[in-house]
């Protein structure tokens, strides 16, 4: 019987069947992918002919949350990076918010994993003050003309659409207005003319093929906007809960992973004749960061729990990114110590994972950024 309320033996039959399935199809082709700089077009139409990209399969948002753990397990962030940036967040705009074209034309096959997305709102001036945005669309007759740069944009060498943020709207900022005022969601082709996209070379997070796009008078179709004209931040708001919430359980699956290979790790490695795991000082650093995971996992559950009964859960969501990045790269750094020399060798497993790990605490809101989010729920 499963021992926990959030999951039944259906669950964990699934959660058998994923990590089978990832393992034997997924991992041998990781390594490959960390030096290609992005994730091999095999991946995309197996996950997608597996029903893994299609957001809606699961009435039962715990499904996902196996999914997004067991993705974390594998300990390659720019893959679960990838995948989720496809699924759970560029795609959702347009199946919460888009219409029916647009779910037609990008949605469904993107869902079978026939065409790959990007989520495009950063730009070299606008990180986490969304205010900030300098990208326009300006209405000529049927299409908009689309001038700007965004930055740091993950699947953007590989992705053929981008969903992007864009200033629809030029008016004075008013008194009290919260967030980015004027701000639209954008289905572009990224093959459109106009485009550039340029590699950038980051730290960590390899295969998630992370670009600049430049846009010089590129022209959409009025058809692909997402939703309504100017309603993009309230959409951006709204999603945040989700990409806050599968930000943190996969990064919460790669800690359970660093973990358990850390303590295989501590058991095999004879010092003075006995394994690292007998000695104290060592157990308790384990008992410590296990306390800590096994807290913020529970805790991650049960938002998770929340979200998925119509909760909005801005608080709870952004605590479970906040929490599982800041407990990811202390786990990093123990597990790296813990390996001694084998763990600072370039290509170890626990060197990928300790220079993988700052990327969550920045993509997806700064942990800075949520801390105030977090301060606003509590204190006004
Ligand atoms: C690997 C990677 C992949 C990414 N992928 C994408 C993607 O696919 N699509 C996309 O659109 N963006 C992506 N990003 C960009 C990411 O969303 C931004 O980096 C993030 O929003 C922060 O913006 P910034 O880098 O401009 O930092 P800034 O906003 O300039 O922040 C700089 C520093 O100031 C701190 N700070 C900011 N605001 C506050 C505050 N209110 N209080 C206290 N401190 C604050 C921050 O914590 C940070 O330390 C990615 C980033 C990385 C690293």
């Amino acid at each position: 019987m499963s021992d926990s309320i959030y999951f039944s033996d259906e669950h964990d039959a699934y959660r058998t069947y994923v990590r089978n399935f990832l393992g034997e199809k997924i991992s041998p082709y990781l390594s490959q992918w960390e030096c290609d700089k992005k994730v091999g077009s095999y991946a995309w139409g197996l996950l997608g002919d597996a029903g893994f990209l299609n957001l809606n399969k699961h009435k039962d948002f715990f499904y996902d949350v196996i999914f997004l753990e067991e993705l974390g397990r594998l300990g390659y962030g720019g893959f679960r990076v990838a995948i989720a940036v496809h699924t759970y967040m560029a795609n959702s705009y347009i199946a919460y918010y888009g219409s029916d074209y647009l779910k037609q034309r990008y949605l469904a096959p993107a869902t079978e994993g026939r065409l790959i997305s990007a989520l495009a709102i950063t730009e070299p001036q606008a990180g986490s003050d969304l205010n900030q945005l300098q990208t326009t669309a300006t209405l000529l007759e049927d299409s908009y003309t689309v001038n700007g740069t965004k930055r740091y944009i993950a699947n953007g060498s590989i992705a053929d659409f981008l969903v992007v943020a864009i200033k629809t709207k030029n008016h004075p900022r008013k008194k009290n207005a919260v967030g980015a005022t004027g701000v639209s969601l954008f289905v572009i082709d990224s093959n459109a003319p106009g485009i550039e996209i340029n590699p950038i070379d980051m730290l960590g997070w390899h295969s998630a093929a992370t670009c600049e796009i430049n846009f010089d008078n590129v022209q959409i179709s009025k058809q692909n906007i997402i939703g309504d004209l100017n309603q993009g931040f309230i959409y951006l708001m709204k999603n945040l809960q989700l990409e806050r919430l599968v930000a943190g359980i996969m990064v919460l699956g790669e800690i359970s992973y660093s973990l358990d290979q850390t303590i295989g790790y501590l058991k095999s490695r004879i010092v003075h004749g006995k394994p690292l795991s007998k000695l104290q000082i060592i157990r308790h650093r384990i008992a410590n960061l296990t306390a800590e995971y096994e807290a913020i996992k529970q805790f991650a559950y049960n938002s998770a729990w929340l979200y998925s009964h119509g909760k909005f859960a801005v608080k709870e969501c952004t605590i479970v990114k906040l929490k599982a990045t800041e407990l990811s790269q202390r786990i990093a750094k123990e597990a790296l110590q813990m390996h001694g020399a084998a763990g600072y060798e370039g290509g170890s497993e626990i060197a990928r994972i300790y220079r993988d790990t700052p990327a969550a605490v920045v993509a997806a809101g700064t942990n800075d950024a949520l801390l105030e989010i977090i301060a606003q729920a509590e204190l006004g």
